[in-house]
């Protein structure tokens, strides 16, 4: 049967005071094992099929957007028009949500790929695709990104794809002042801290949302592929900028989700896009991802699980 459509891809989940959406912009087309810095195939092969899963060929990519009735507050903005028909959802899927480009008053990049920061400018015009909104990036994304040695350096691909297309997408932002720059562990916004976690590109970040008594991380690119990489967080991705230093993240991220027993959202976490952590066996991590759930506050008030009904088998 053709012509059919999935439901939009949205999801709602209460933090606290705040409305949390994950909007999913769509998926790339990766073979799974090919993007993974691990040349032990057979490694990485049997972590995903102890996890049951048998190398499907895609990275979902989620946006997250955060609602507190005074802000409407999106982490990374979508891939905008150039990833293919796979990708580039979340204007339609705004739109669906009954959310405006110009109700957005603050855009959280975790860092400037383009699957993350795409869909800030419109590439033809250079016109903000967020009018009234302030984006926030660690001040290493402008510097890696706008430094012509570092270009030089890069390959062909990069260069277009990396270099290009974030200074594409940043320039305008800088010309009128409306991209903020951090450096360091800092409150960006009332209740929302940016926690550096670089590696996987200089001035990656992490956002931890916190609100009345509940804690959410959105940890961006620490972990693609969570079947081998909370296994093995050391694996690495070809798009790392520096492979070695993201695993020393992902190990500093991924104890930290424990310890404080922080609700993941995940840009590359199958949608809905939620988890938390539990600790594994020698220094390997467990991926517990949230069931998809009827209402957006679990049916629940926080802490409290509604008596289930007594069933009688006859
Ligand atoms: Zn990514």
């Amino acid at each position: 049967m053709t012509g059919f459509e999935q439901v939009p891809a949205v999801y709602h989940r209460e933090v606290g005071d705040c409305l949390v959406t994950t909007i999913c912009d769509g998926y790339m087309a990766y073979d799974t094992l090919e993007i993974m810095r691990d040349p032990d195939h057979a490694k990485l092969r049997h972590l995903l099929e102890d996890e049951t899963r048998v190398c499907p060929p895609v990275v979902s990519i989620n946006t997250f957007l955060i609602r507190d009735g005074q802000r409407t507050v999106l982490v990374d903005c979508g891939s905008g028009d150039i990833m293919g028909p796979t990708c580039g959802r979340l204007p339609g899927l705004m739109a669906h949500l009954g959310v405006r480009p110009e109700d957005v008053t603050d855009i959280l990049l975790t860092h400037v790929h383009p699957d993350h920061s795409n869909g800030l400018t419109d590439p033809e015009t250079g016109r903000k695709l967020f009018p009234n909104a302030r984006a926030h990036v660690h001040q290493a994304e402008i510097d890696h990104w706008f430094d012509d040695a570092a270009r030089a350096r890069a390959t062909e691909r990069q260069k277009r794809v990396y270099f290009d297309a974030g200074r594409i997408q940043l320039r305008p932002w800088i010309a009128d002042g409306s991209l903020i720059p951090f450096d360091h562990e800092h409150e960006v916004l009332p209740g929302i801290t940016a926690l550096p976690s670089v590696g996987h590109t200089p001035g990656h970040s992490c956002y931890i949302l916190r609100s009345r008594g509940e804690a959410m991380i959105v940890w961006g690119d620490t972990v693609h592929v969570p079947e081998v990489q909370l296994g093995d967080p050391d694996v690495g991705m070809i798009f790392d900028t520096e492979s070695g230093v993201a695993a020393a993240s992902r190990r500093r991220i991924l104890q930290r989700c424990v310890d404080e027993d922080l609700l993941v959202a995940g840009m590359h976490i199958h949608f809905p896009g939620f988890a938390r952590i539990r600790p594994g066996y020698a220094g390997a991590y467990r991926f517990v991802q949230e069931q998809w759930f009827h209402a957006p506050n679990h049916g629940h008030q926080p802490g409290v699980w509604p008596t289930p009904r007594k069933v009688s088998a006859t």
